[in-house]
């Protein structure tokens, strides 16, 4: 089995020359050879789904994986939860150990490529599809000959199987997700489980650009010498597990949006965003035109507007470290 990181890795380095190219401005993004005169180089804008909820209606489980082995979901999720308080347990281990246990119980087999071909029943929002493509396309008119290079992270509590099988897994610069070894003896075994505090750990790899799994994050890292600052980032997400990722990109200078389901209630991103926890808030449209793609854009006028000054300040002190 490939390993994953390795997947990523490879697929982090595709996406970065996909982006570039369908930006339009692959030759000046890809070519700061050494004999070139210093670039300001924080041109990378970072917009970060969570998965359930956000990009999706449901959690992924329930898609397929629950109806294959016969179990109600509401019940399933109740279970679980009732597991994980009485065992003070961990809610995420605990779901990825019950799905299992169940399908063991009931006899039914799914391996690896059974998670991953029922990624392909996940249901999306209206528009999720089109919406790489649309706000790029809006990137690159708005971008004002900077060589901008747009990428789209998920990271989540679900299942990185599943998410692979997912027509829009290879949008992806990269997926931080929940995974399983699959060799554990009997039943399958979490190989890395994604809290919801856990998820900041990644928005500080996509921060510091050390995206390599195997490769720690501890290391202190200047700001400055961050290659995608917090304030070109926008997280994206649906609810109280996305408080601890929206809170630190909110108090790094990052932006949030909370969505809601189109036809379903706003209370949730109401009291997010009365908390301070997201900068707009909007129904779960990523069609264009919709209030969500309208507020991201403004997001993104903002995010341009500010790389533009922080370059004529780079520039400055440039200037005045040679003393011009
Ligand atoms: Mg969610």
């Amino acid at each position: 089995m490939v390993d994953r990181t390795e997947r990523a890795a490879g697929r982090a380095r595709n996406a970065s020359a996909d982006k570039a190219v369908a930006l339009g401005h692959a030759a000046t993004a890809q070519k700061a050879g050494p004999k070139q005169a210093p670039k300001f180089d924080r041109r990378t804008i970072a917009l970060v789904y969570d998965f359930d909820g956000t990009l999706c209606p449901r959690p992924m489980q329930e898609y397929a994986f629950l109806p294959k082995i016969g179990i109600e979901a509401e019940s399933f999720w109740r279970e679980s939860n009732r597991i994980a308080r009485e065992e003070k347990a961990d809610p995420l281990i605990t779901y990825m150990h019950l799905l299992y246990k169940k399908a063991k119980a009931k006899g039914v087999v799914i391996n690896r490529q059974d998670l991953v071909d029922q990624g392909k029943q996940v249901e999306l929002f209206p528009g999720v599809e089109q919406w790489f493509d649309a706000i790029g396309s809006y990137v690159r008119t708005h971008a004002q000959a900077q060589d901008v290079v747009l990428r789209h992270y998920l990271i989540s509590s679900g299942l990185t199987e599943i998410i692979e099988g997912t027509s829009i897994y290879p949008r992806f610069h990269n997926v931080f997700a929940s995974e399983y070894w699959f060799e554990a003896y009997e039943m399958p075994y979490p190989k890395r489980v994604i809290t919801d505090t856990g998820k900041t750990q990644y928005l500080f790899r996509i921060n510091k650009g050390v995206e390599d799994l195997g490769d720690s994050i501890n290391q202190h890292m200047p700001e400055d010498s961050r290659p995608i600052p917090f304030a070109n980032m926008i997280y994206f997400g649906d609810g109280d597990t996305d408080v601890p990722s929206m809170a630190v990109m909110r108090k790094n200078g990052g932006h949030a949006v909370a969505v809601y389901p189109p036809r379903g209630s706003k209370a949730k991103c109401v009291d997010l965003f009365k908390a301070g926890r997201c900068d707009v808030f909007a129904a779960a449209d990523y069609n264009i035109g919709t209030e969500l793609f309208n507020r991201t854009c403004l997001l993104l006028d903002r995010i341009l507007a500010d790389m533009r000054l922080q370059e004529e300040i780079w520039r400055m002190g440039r200037d005045v470290e040679k003393g011009k």
